[in-house]
């Protein structure tokens, strides 16, 4: 903006509309919207706001908006609007494209945006544990019962998985630490913020998922998130549990049916299952769209899932023919979920949160 005039970033405009959001131009400003929202604030109501930065192209402003990672995508602003908007979807466009802006690197960011970039994402883990597994056995498959870290020793999962779990530890942090600096320079915290009173807030949040239930048409969706939630949550104690097994009490998979860390994957399994079920048939129905980001990222997670109670239905068969293959492609997805996430939607769950954390640190 100079001189009191709006230069519009047509640029970010159009990559609104590619990423979700091509019917923001016909929003008039009516503010239904806001009205129907049950997660907005008094004082600064969204998403009409929005609504008029992004149709301006506001690209700075909606950046470092935190309203924009408050709403939780119930799509009852959607459903009211007279005008067929979808700021619902807009909103969701703007995190798509900040899930961009905020990616250290930044060619990650730009690989994860498009679909043009799969297929070379989904070959790295592919090669990347062929190479592991090759260097340890030469893809050698083992004879009689199936064990796999026969097939694929631990020190082998963890040449590849060590490095790029530090990898992606470094850019989420990266992506997190400049989003933050952008909400506080755009939005400054009073000088006695009580920022670790908001972390527990924000956590406390997240934990019970309350803010979902605060939306009147689509409460749905939090038991559905609830479940993935818990489910994921599950399921990474288990995998860190397992390799504490391995490198602390050096016990070895596979463990026990009845043994808690065991029982704690495969609750945590049917949770995710069932979580990721929910989430895509409602995703299919709905007529607020999906994108890249949406789709890549649930589909992945689900066929990790899938892969995964797979791989132990095959073991308790005795069946190596299927066994070692969908374990194979298992952990090529588990890589997948684990190395790409600071760039994938799977931030949506740090960006959200750190803007919740933001929010609850300002009403301090
Ligand atoms: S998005 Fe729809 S409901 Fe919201 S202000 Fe615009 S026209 Fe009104
Ligand atoms: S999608 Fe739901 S939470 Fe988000 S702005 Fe609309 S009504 Fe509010």
């Amino acid at each position: 903006m100079s001189e009191g005039f709006i230069e519009p970033d047509l640029g970010f405009i159009a990559e609104l509309k590619l990423r979700g959001g091509e019917t923001l131009k016909k929003c008039y400003q009516c503010a239904s919207c806001s009205v129907a929202c049950d997660l907005t604030h008094d004082d600064k109501p969204f998403p009409r706001k929005e609504m008029i930065w992004a149709q301006w192209g506001l690209k700075d402003r909606l950046m470092s908006d935190p309203d924009v990672w408050l709403c939780h995508q119930c799509g009852d602003c959607s459903l009211i609007c007279p005008r067929g908007a979808k700021p619902s979807s807009v909103l969701a466009a703007i995190r798509n494209a900040s899930f961009r802006r905020f990616a250290f690197p930044g060619f990650m960011g730009a690989a994860l945006s498009s679909p043009l970039y799969l297929p070379i994402l989904a070959a790295v883990p592919v090669l990347l544990l062929a190479a592991a597994l090759y260097s340890m056995n030469g893809f050698a498959v083992p004879e009689g019962t199936v064990v796999y870290s026969k097939f694929m020793p631990i020190r082998a999962i963890d040449s590849v998985f060590l490095p790029a779990s530090l990898f992606s530890l470094v850019c989420a942090v990266a992506g997190v630490r400049r989003f933050w600096d952008g909400l506080v320079r755009a939005n400054p915290l009073p000088a006695d913020a009580n920022i670790p009173s908001a972390i527990i807030g924000a956590a406390k949040e997240i934990i019970t998922h309350e803010r979902f239930a605060k939306c009147d048409k689509n409460r749905y969706r939090r038991l559905g998130h609830l479940m993935l939630f818990f489910g994921f949550v599950s399921l990474f104690i288990t995998t860190n549990m397992v390799m504490a097994y391995h490198y602390l009490l050096r016990r070895e998979t596979p463990l026990e049916l009845l043994d808690p860390v065991k029982l704690l994957g495969n609750v945590g399994a049917v949770f995710a299952f069932v979580g990721c079920t929910w989430i895509i048939a409602k995703r299919a129905v709905s007529d607020e769209g999906s994108t890249h980001y949406d789709w890549t990222f649930v589909l992945a997670l689900y066929l990790t899932v899938i892969t995964g109670v797979l791989s132990e239905l095959s073991r308790l068969a005795e069946s190596p023919g299927p066994a070692y293959p969908v374990y194979f492609f298992h952990l090529t997805l588990v890589f997948f979920l684990i190395v790409y996430m600071p760039f994938s939607k799977f931030a949506h769950m740090l960006y959200r949160a750190t803007a919740m954390v933001h929010s609850m640190a300002a009403q301090k």
